[in-house]
């Protein structure tokens, strides 16, 4: 068994949402860089597609017609589908590309062939509703990914824990009243999309935690080792999904998070722990979103540190 197996694909960097848009293909270079740096002996396996069958169980018939039958042209300007979130032409690989490598991983650690995963791919996802994409997200990859190990693997109890500085509105709502899935997010409030309140509750399992602007790395880990984790480790998930966006760290252009690489690795560790004490140590964690390429490189790398245990 692999200890930790990484997912990319090329595909993920021929997504060009423009070319003064934040989310660009140099975020992925970043990270998928400073990752083979730090780890070389680490070897990357390429993400399948995701079929129509496993974005079906989250999206409707509408998204994934425009998303993956639009047809951009190449060398044509992209298609804005909304003010932040466009479709160029390699943009429908891509995001079945990102949508498949959470599948891809979950099928390796459920089968055994891998402890961990992170998937260093993009479009991120979890601004995607069931029939919307925004927020730039196509798919919502972390939710095909929950809903593939519920479906085709009858997990009845998977955690999506995002600890991304935005709120993952699309995540929420295609679970919010599905009991087999649990989602815990912290945020930055107020911030882009505005949901996320601590009165958002699902059925009982959505469990939110705003910080407020100016957050330190010590109040974002008392959030978490008081109020989330004692929850996430009662409801005894059997796997662990992570919505891994760095855009928390001091550096980031779009948020006033004060984290910093080394609270990203002290959280990751204790995801880690309760993957080991619940789950068998399955663990499959997803690139979000981070767009200051500096925070972006120490920051994935800290991630990837503590999920090598
Ligand atoms: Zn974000």
């Amino acid at each position: 068994m692999d200890p930790l197996r990484l997912y990319t694909h090329p595909a993920c960097l021929a997504h060009d949402p423009g070319a003064a848009h934040v989310e660009r293909p140099a975020r992925l270079q970043a990270v998928i860089e400073a990752v083979s740096a730090a780890f070389p002996a680490i070897d990357w396996r390429d993400a399948p597609r995701a079929s129509r069958g496993q974005l079906s169980r989250v999206h409707d018939d509408a998204l994934l017609a425009r998303v993956l039958d639009t047809g951009i042209a190449t060398g044509s300007e992209p298609l804005a589908l909304d003010p932040d979130t466009s479709l160029g032409h390699g943009s429908a690989e891509a995001a079945l590309r990102a949508a498949g490598a959470g599948v891809a991983a979950v099928d390796a650690v459920m089968a055994g062939d891998a402890r961990r995963a992170f998937c260093a791919v993009r479009p991120p996802g979890h601004h995607a509703t069931a029939t919307t994409a925004m927020g730039f997200c196509l798919f919502n990859n972390i939710a095909v990914a929950a809903a593939h190990a519920c479906d085709a693997h009858r997990l009845q109890r998977v955690a999506v824990v995002d600890f991304d500085v935005h709120h993952g509105n699309g995540t929420q709502a295609i679970f919010q009243s599905d009991p087999r899935v649990m989602y815990l997010s912290t945020h930055q409030s107020p911030l882009f999309p505005g949901s996320g309140g601590a009165e958002e509750q699902g059925v009982g399992n959505v469990i939110n935690l705003p910080l407020a602007p100016g957050t330190s790395g010590g109040e974002f880990r008392a959030a978490w080792r008081d109020r989330l984790l004692p929850v996430l480790q009662g409801f005894r998930p059997q796997l662990l999904l992570v919505s891994a966006g760095f855009d928390g760290h001091r550096l980031d252009p779009l948020a006033q998070l004060e984290l910093d690489a080394d609270d990203y690795r002290w959280l990751t560790a204790e995801l880690v722990a309760v993957a080991e004490r619940h789950a068998q140590g399955r663990l499959v964690s997803m690139l979000e979103g981070g767009y200051d390429l500096a925070a972006l490189r120490e920051s994935s790398v800290a991630h990837v540190q503590a999920l090598l245990g």
